[in-house]
């Protein structure tokens, strides 16, 4: 196949635009389209400090590479890379050595802080003792340190690598469980920022995850590309499988979805406005709109 633009050997076919595209082209659209994501949101403004949160796979991998690749000569904004270690044996440890290559050399400071130095407990310790679901623990204490050092680091944004397959599966996932509240904080940053918490950005929110992975693999950007051990399959799972049948089956699929989405958005946000009072946790200070955060309540579980 051939290049839609220029005739050389195309290295996709977009059965949704029904165009093939070659390396140079297919890099060019996926940078512009991930520039228009950041500026029609007004994701990254002047004097931001600039936080990728990093995992070492390809997702975040290509955040922070075009992050550094947009705002790296940038002398107002700075640029530096977070990762949490959860503590999973023979696949974290790997995937922070790709995260630490990677940073080197984009010449980006990496910060790592791990379970077992904030919690005293490495996830894998946790899951041995307690037989518990690691990913219920995992998901929530992420969370709460990326935001708690993101912040401490004096970040005013927080960059991730939600692609456009996890906002529409998120879309999805919220709907079935009926959870109004998450449903409305979906979109390319959050909208009602508070002070507590950095602001979250998703400038990959437009590009399809096969994209991500392809857009690594030409551009020689290091990931870890292993699947979780502890990943099972889950109502995400079932989600995922649906929709990208979905889009084999009627291509774009998957655009029509988050531009619909996208179309209701602010009336969603408008209707069901945040009222939640946020307050300091009595026991560790950070925010939270519960009595009793829930990562002091899972820490409790662990050390009771
Ligand atoms: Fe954490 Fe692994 Fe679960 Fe993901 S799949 S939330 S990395 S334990």
């Amino acid at each position: 196949m051939k290049c839609f633009a220029c005739g050389n050997p195309a290295v996709i076919y977009r059965k949704y635009e029904g165009r093939a595209w070659c390396k140079r082209h297919f890099s060019k659209q996926l940078e512009a389209k991930v520039k228009l994501t950041i500026r029609n949101n007004n994701l990254v403004k002047k004097r931001d400090k600039i936080c990728v949160a990093l995992s070492g796979g390809k997702d975040s991998s290509l955040t922070l590479y075009l992050m550094n690749k947009f705002f790296g000569k940038r002398p107002d904004i700075e640029l530096s890379a977070i990762i949490i270690n959860e503590g999973i044996r023979g696949y974290r440890d790997k995937s922070i050595k790709s995260a630490k290559k990677l940073c080197e050399n984009l010449g980006v400071e990496l910060h790592i802080f791990s379970f077992k130095e904030e919690f005293g407990k490495s996830l894998d310790e946790i899951v041995k003792e307690k037989k518990a679901r690691a990913c219920t623990y995992c998901g929530v204490f992420r969370r709460f340190l990326l935001n708690k050092k993101s912040r401490e680091l004096g970040a005013t944004k927080l960059a991730t690598g939600h692609n456009l397959d996890d906002e529409i599966q998120s879309v999805f996932i919220n709907n079935l469980k009926g959870d109004i509240n998450r449903l409305m904080r979906l979109g390319p940053k959050p909208p009602f920022p508070r002070k507590e918490f950095v602001t979250r950005i998703k400038p990959l929110r437009n590009i399809p995850e096969k994209e991500t992975a392809l857009y690594c693999m030409l551009n020689g950007i290091d990931f870890y590309s292993s699947r979780c051990p502890y990943s099972e399959d889950s109502i995400r799972f079932d989600v995922r499988k649906f929709i990208n049948e979905m889009e084999e089956k009627y291509p774009g699929t998957k655009y029509n979805i988050i531009r619909n989405f996208d179309a209701m958005l602010p009336a969603l946000r408008k209707y069901f406005a945040n009222t939640a009072e946020v307050k300091a946790c009595p026991k560790c200070g950070e925010p939270t709109s519960r009595e009793i955060c829930k990562t002091c309540e899972l820490l409790e579980s662990i050390t009771s």
